[in-house]
């Protein structure tokens, strides 16, 4: 389901991947908020990174939210310190390498965001932890505050949810899109564009990205990615995430049909386009409603669209064209341009020993001049 490197990192976000289990000398409370899966970091490493909540009470209500205010489930919440303590025994256990720390909003955001600040700060400053640390901004949080937590954390977020504030209302009634979402993602720009970043954790400001659920709003592809492209260039987001919508029982969206999870995956596979190939929002394939095909990659269908008639000369196209073509990711065109410094490429084969998806490729290219013949497979 990978397109050529498009590879698709473990959602940090995602809500369900849980594996490792918790000390047997845990309480059900410390049970309840042990979630570790792998994740890959930006950096390209993966560590097992404990996903939790501060407090899984809210009292905010979300429509297609689990913790929403009102829903009958057993909350736990920790005091921040109590949970620092937490993670170090997990860490110490080798459970856990990092974190990703969220929280439901209790006495308003801002209180809620000091709680989560407290954690963060007594795990680096007092605890001595080192290791990899996700902050969620709550909506609402001060400037003070998103700056304190991108003293701490190596990546912070903002989940938007929906793609503009009419979609919002259809989700989260009472969260304001411009006020309380977008403008800490904008915070965090212009401190890392006005301040040094010696002031970050590590000598580095954190990385930002964000999150939408999918189809969860009767929202289009071109309105996630048309949000998703001004984020990349006006934020300079690390990525979006994108959270098929399923309905969850005792939510007012109990009874909406869950997303198509390929949905998911193609507008991951636009986002990458938007993001690493230089594709700009007019070059996605969306049909007249605003949707990308389902059955076809984006990239695929933009290249039957524009190169099956007219192939790219391997051997003289520019790096920005070799992104253009189905199975050459960004390290593919690197290995080709280097390649061709010592001499002209042929055939598939030499294609396939730089990495590339030759047989993807071979419809939309040319190779010293000639069409490249796809070898049939004899099964
Ligand atoms: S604020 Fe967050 S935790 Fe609370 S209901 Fe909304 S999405 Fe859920």
């Amino acid at each position: 389901m990978l397109t050529d490197q498009m590879e698709l990192e473990p959602a940090e976000e995602h809500r369900e991947n849980h594996a490792a289990s918790p000390p047997a000398c845990f309480t059900p409370k410390q049970r309840d908020a042990v979630y570790v899966h792998p994740a890959q970091l930006p950096n390209g490493k993966t560590v097992k990174l404990l996903k939790t909540l501060l407090s899984s009470a809210c009292e905010r209500d979300c429509f297609y939210c689990p913790f929403r205010a009102g829903r009958d489930f057993r909350r736990a919440t920790f005091k921040p310190d109590e949970f620092a303590n937490l993670f170090i025994q997990l860490n110490q256990a080798k459970i856990a390498e990092g974190i990703f720390l969220s929280s439901g909003i209790a006495g308003g955001g801002i209180r809620t965001q000091d709680k989560l600040l407290d954690a963060a700060e007594i795990l680096r400053r007092k605890l001595g932890f080192r290791g990899y640390i996700h902050l969620k901004i709550m909506p609402g949080a001060e400037k003070a505050q998103v700056e304190r937590a991108m003293q701490l954390a190596d990546r912070v977020s903002v989940n938007l949810e929906a793609p503009n504030t009419e979609r919002l209302a259809r989700l989260a009634p009472h969260k304001q899109f411009l006020e309380e979402l977008l403008r800490p993602l904008r915070w965090v720009e212009e401190i890392r564009r006005n301040q040094p970043a010696y002031k970050g954790w590590n000598g580095r400001w954190p990385s930002t990205v964000t999150q939408f659920v999918a189809g969860g709003a009767d929202e289009s592809d071109l309105e996630l990615l048309t949000t998703t492209a001004w984020l990349n260039k006006n934020v300079r987001l690390s990525r979006a995430y994108f959270s098929a919508f399923h309905p969850i029982r005792d939510t007012p969206l109990e009874n909406k049909a869950a997303t198509d999870p390929l949905r998911e995956h193609r507008l991951y596979q636009a986002s990458f386009l938007l993001r690493d190939y230089g594709f700009e929002l007019e070059d996605l394939p969306f049909a007249d409603n605003g949707f990308l095909p389902l059955p076809i990659d984006p990239k695929q269908a933009w290249a039957q669209m524009n190169l099956a008639e007219r192939p790219v000369e391997i051997n003289r196209a520019e790096k920005r064209e070799l992104l253009r073509i189905p199975g050459i990711g960004p390290k593919g065109a690197e290995a080709i341009l280097k390649a061709r410094r010592t001499g002209k490429l042929r055939d598939l084969s030499s294609l396939r020993k730089l990495g590339i998806l030759a047989d993807r490729a071979a419809p939309f290219v040319l190779l010293d001049g000639k069409r490249a013949v796809q070898q049939l497979s004899l099964f």
